[in-house]
């Protein structure tokens, strides 16, 4: 069982993944919690190189995000999944094509043809979008800002609104939830969808 966080910074995407992931320990599942970009080591020089590196273009941008994925999907995800386990993943294929397809206009169906190509196509069952206003979620960032934070806020608008689009367009995989709601309420709700997908 496969399942992804997303939403934009600051929304609680890593908090909810482990309180998820902890939950389905506790039923005694194997549970792999990883994240995009960086959940392999290949994919943390990635991150450093998308993150951090000097000019990158966004279609350097948008291939580095799909080779973080495509190496994380065949060394990491795809074989957690055929031994059983639950992957929880905290960003997918939905921030690619948010952020490089509708943030950075490369195109929605561009960017998500090349993810469909890098990952054989493996998508989540089921997708939960910790919906934030980008000015809210800004603040509760604390460290350094990486390149991508200090984007606009019309990018942050943009990759919002797509985020909630494509959540819109595909009820049967999203669960929006409103990411300024308690901590434990949101734990609360993602718990209500996944236990059936469990069989709990
Ligand atoms: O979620 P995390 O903090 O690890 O993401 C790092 C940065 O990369 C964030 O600023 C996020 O907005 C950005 N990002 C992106 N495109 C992706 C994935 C993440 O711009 N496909």
């Amino acid at each position: 069982v496969f399942i992804s966080f997303e939403g934009g910074d600051g929304a609680g995407k890593s908090t909810q993944s482990r309180l998820l992931g902890s939950w389905v320990e506790s039923h005694g599942r194997e549970v792999v919690l990883t994240r995009e970009p960086g959940g392999t080591a290949l994919g943390q020089v990635l991150r450093d190189a998308v993150l951090h590196g000097d000019h990158v273009d966004p279609r350097t941008e948008a291939l580095l995000y799909a080779a973080d994925r495509a190496h994380h999907v065949h060394s990491l995800v795809r074989p957690a999944l055929d031994r059983g386990a639950v992957v929880i993943t905290d960003r997918y294929l939905d921030s690619s094509v948010a952020y490089q397809g509708t943030g950075r206009d490369l195109g929605a169906q561009e960017v998500e043809d090349l993810s469909v190509w890098a990952t054989r196509g493996l998508m989540p069952v089921l997708t939960v979008l910790l919906d934030l206003d980008p000015v809210v979620g800004g603040g509760r960032l604390t460290g350094d800002p990486d390149r991508l934070e200090r984007a606009g806020d019309d990018f942050h608008r943009r990759t919002r609104q797509a985020f909630l689009d494509r959540a819109a367009a595909d009820p049967g995989r999203w669960l929006v939830l409103d990411a300024t709601a308690p901590i434990e309420q949101i734990a609360d709700q993602v718990r209500e969808r996944v236990a059936p997908l469990l069989g709990l």
